[in-house]
């Protein structure tokens, strides 16, 4: 699981944020009970100077006066909090520190010397992903177990391999789960997704960015369009003042980047020269990349450079899906349904 920097810092601002909170929380209930309940008041001021006898009394040189023993040990004290707490009207806890989890209490780290992560701090930087990879939403109806078969016509033969689109589709989808099964286990993390437009490729990355997120991995999900747009502004800095975290920092470090569409945007020197600087960082670096395209290489190559279309074949996995336009036959189905 890759964690850059900034995304370290916002995790331990959540949990900031969240024991700020519930110390808020924490304080208004003593106010409103103590305004309700005299008696809780009243036992609230005896444990306070209780404890300063107790501090005193471990002061207290030889020779000195005895101080007072207090008439309730804490435990004592304690029950009766709990006992008038439940007389009128409370749970017995409703003045205990409150917790989103009890056993970090709030504090991400767990085990002998708070060195190890708490789940919550797992599941924290999960949400984080979701958040920054802007798919949380989508991601929920579309993944490996929405992914449906039916959409591929088995008399649809593929005049390249002879094969139906439904037995090329099926191979795809078994491609791109092992491709997620072996992601930490030395399999290629590049792929490329091409095939006509509406074939399902979108989805298939969104299953794909499901899966890894799942599994605690950084994705970042952008159209080729935005990505490049991104990568113009850190170049020529437009706004000194912008936050360039996305292209300086997540761009390169998340452990997965999938960009959508490749070859819609404008092509020019510039995106060729970003493109294969970006591709070839996140190669070096063993990060993954995988990017849908409805271009085939030679055309990849004619829109950007040889190298760039070397680097596809040498590094990528490349994967075709075949099969007829999906909108269209959605549109169609249910235009015959209504
Ligand atoms: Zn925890």
């Amino acid at each position: 699981m890759g964690l850059s920097n900034a995304q370290y810092d916002r995790i331990m601002k959540i949990y900031d944020q969240r024991r700020s909170e519930h110390s808020l929380e924490q304080q208004r209930r003593k106010e409103e009970c103590y305004q309700k309940i005299p008696a809780l008041r009243a036992l609230q001021q005896e444990v306070v100077q209780s404890a300063l006898s107790r501090v005193r009394a471990s002061l207290r040189k030889a020779g000195e006066a005895p101080v007072p023993a207090p008439h309730r040990s804490p435990a004592q004290a304690e029950k009766l909090r709990r006992r008038l707490l439940l007389e009128n009207g409370y749970p017995a806890d409703y003045l205990d520190p409150i917790y989103s989890c009890q056993k970090c209490k709030d504090t991400g780290y767990i085990g002998e010397l708070g060195k190890k992560r708490c789940s919550c701090f797992q599941e924290a930087v999960i949400r984080l992903f979701y958040q920054q990879s802007g798919l949380s939403e989508v991601l929920q109806l579309e993944n490996f177990d929405s992914f449906d078969l039916s959409w591929y016509r088995e008399d649809l033969i593929d005049p390249r391999t002879g094969r139906s689109s439904r037995d090329l589709c099926e191979d795809v989808l078994n491609s791109a789960r092992q491709y997620c099964r072996l992601f930490d286990q030395g399999g290629n993390r590049n792929m490329l997704l091409f095939g006509p437009t509406g074939v399902g490729k979108t989805f298939l990355t969104h299953c794909i960015a499901k899966e890894l997120m799942d599994t605690r991995h950084s994705v970042i999900y952008t159209s080729s369009q935005d990505l490049f747009d991104q990568l113009a502004r850190e170049q020529f800095r437009y706004d000194p003042d912008e936050d360039l975290s996305f292209s300086r920092e997540f761009l390169p470090e998340s452990d997965l980047l999938i960009i959508d569409d490749l070859g819609t945007e404008l092509t020019n020197a510039f995106t060729s020269t970003s493109l294969f600087t970006l591709l070839n960082s996140r190669i070096q670096a063993g990060k993954g990349t995988l990017i849908s395209t409805n271009l085939r290489i030679m055309e990849l190559r004619d829109a950007y450079t040889d190298r760039i279309a070397s680097r596809f074949i040498g590094s990528f996995t490349l994967v075709r899906l075949f099969g007829e336009d999906i909108r269209c036959q959605k549109s169609t189905r249910f235009a015959r349904q209504g």
